[in-house]
C-alpha cells in the first residue's frame, strides 16, 4: 500500500509534556510523526502560573512557555500536528486507525499521551456557577478576583500553587480541606502557611455552591462535628485532583479502576505498538518531568520497534 499524507509511522495523541518530548525524541529518529491535540499545546503545564521544579532550569518558568519551548524545539525535525479530537481507536489490525472529527490517519505506533483533566467537586452550584464565580483555573481568571475575597479547595500541590497566586491578586484566600494532612510537597505546604493572606478551613467540605448571579458564598460542613457554616467568597478555585482522559479507550484496551492505562516498563500496553506515557498511565508520578521523561522513553522504545520491524 503506498503511504499517503494520512500514513504515519507515529502517531502521539496529546500534546502534552509527555507528547511534546516523544516527539522531539520521534522526529530526531526522522520518524514520521504526527501530533494530535483536542485543544491547546502544554496539556496541564499550560495553566500551571510557575514551573519550578524541572531540573536544569534553575529559574522558574511560566508553564505556557515551557510548553511552548518545548513544541519550539520538534520545529527543526519535521513534526506534523493535528488540531481535532480523536474519536476512536482501531487496535486489532496494524497499522492502527486513529479516527477524528478531521477524518482517519494510520500509525505503525502508537503512543497514548492524552493527560489528564481536573477532577470535578460534583455539588450543587459547581456546574450553574462555573464562569460566574466556579473556576478551575487560576492563571486564567485570578485577575477577576482582584481585592476579593476567594475560596480554594483541596490540598494537594495544585491547590497551594494556585493559592499562592491567588493571593497575591485576592484580598483573601482561604484553602477549605477535607482533613488537617495536607498532601501537597512540603515546600509548598510551608510557603501557604506562612502567606499572611491565605486562611485555613480545615476538616471542611463543600456541601453547596451559592449566590444570585455570581458566587457569593459556600456552604461548608465540618466532617467532625456535621456542623454547617458559610463562608462568603466572590470566587471558588477546584482542584480535587486529576481524572485520566481515557473515556476513548474503554473497550480498547484494559484499564484500572481509576480509568489509567496498564503498560510495562518500555511503557507499551498489552498490544503492541500501542504506547502510554504520562498521567494516563497507572503510577505516573504526574509531575512535568515524569511526564516528560515517559515520553522519552515510550518513543525511545517506539523507535527501537519500527527500526526492527523495518
Ligand atoms: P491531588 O494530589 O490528587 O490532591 C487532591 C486534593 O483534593 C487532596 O488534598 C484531596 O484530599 C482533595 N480532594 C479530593 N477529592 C475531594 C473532594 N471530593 N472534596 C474535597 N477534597 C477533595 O491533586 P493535585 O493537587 O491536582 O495534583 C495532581 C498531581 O499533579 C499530583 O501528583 C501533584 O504532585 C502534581 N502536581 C504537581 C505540582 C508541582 O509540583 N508544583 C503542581 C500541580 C500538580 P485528601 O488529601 O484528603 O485525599
Amino acid at each position: 500500500m503506498m503511504a499517503t499524507d494520512r500514513d504515519f509511522d507515529v502517531i502521539i495523541i496529546g500534546a502534552g509534556a509527555a507528547g511534546l518530548s516523544a516527539a522531539l525524541f520521534t522526529t530526531r529518529e526522522q520518524l514520521k510523526t504526527l501530533l494530535i491535540e483536542r485543544m491547546t499545546f502544554g496539556g496541564q503545564i499550560a495553566n500551571a502560573e510557575m514551573i519550578e521544579n524541572y531540573p536544569g532550569l534553575t529559574e522558574r518558568i511560566r508553564g505556557i512557555d515551557l510548553a511552548v519551548n518545548m513544541l519550539d524545539q520538534t520545529k527543526p525535525y519535521g513534526l506534523h500536528t493535528a488540531f481535532t479530537e480523536v474519536e476512536a481507536l482501531q487496535v486489532e489490525a496494524r497499522p492502527f486507525v486513529v479516527s477524528t472529527a478531521m477524518g482517519s490517519y494510520t500509525g505503525k505506533v502508537v503512543i497514548l499521551a492524552c493527560g489528564s483533566s481536573l477532577k470535578r467537586l460534583g455539588v450543587p452550584g459547581e456546574s450553574a456557577f462555573e464562569g460566574r464565580g466556579v473556576s478551575y483555573c487560576a492563571t486564567c481568571d485570578g485577575d477577576l478576583f482582584h481585592n476579593l475575597e476567594v475560596g480554594v479547595i483541596g490540598g494537594g500541590d495544585s491547590a497551594m500553587d494556585e493559592a499562592l497566586y491567588l493571593a497575591e491578586l485576592a484580598s483573601k484566600v482561604t484553602v477549605v480541606h477535607r482533613s488537617d494532612r495536607l498532601r501537597a510537597t512540603q515546600v509548598l505546604q510551608e510557603r501557604a502557611l506562612a502567606h499572611p493572606k491565605i486562611a485555613w478551613r480545615w476538616h471542611a467540605l463543600v456541601e453547596d455552591i451559592e449566590g444570585e448571579a455570581q458566587v457569593e458564598r459556600l456552604r461548608l460542613k465540618d466532617v467532625r462535628t456535621g456542623e454547617a457554616s458559610l463562608l462568603p467568597v466572590a470566587g471558588v478555585f477546584i482542584y480535587v485532583g486529576l481524572r485520566p482522559n481515557t473515556d476513548f479507550l474503554q473497550g480498547v484496551l484494559p484499564l484500572d479502576a481509576g480509568g489509567h492505562v496498564l503498560v510495562n516498563q518500555r511503557l507499551e500496553t498489552e498490544i503492541p505498538g500501542l504506547y502510554a506515557a504520562g498521567d494516563l498511565r497507572q503510577y505516573s508520578a504526574r509531575q512535568v518531568i515524569s511526564a516528560a521523561g515517559d515520553g522519552a522513553t515510550a518513543a525511545f522504545f517506539a523507535s527501537q520497534q519500527l527500526r526492527h520491524a523495518g
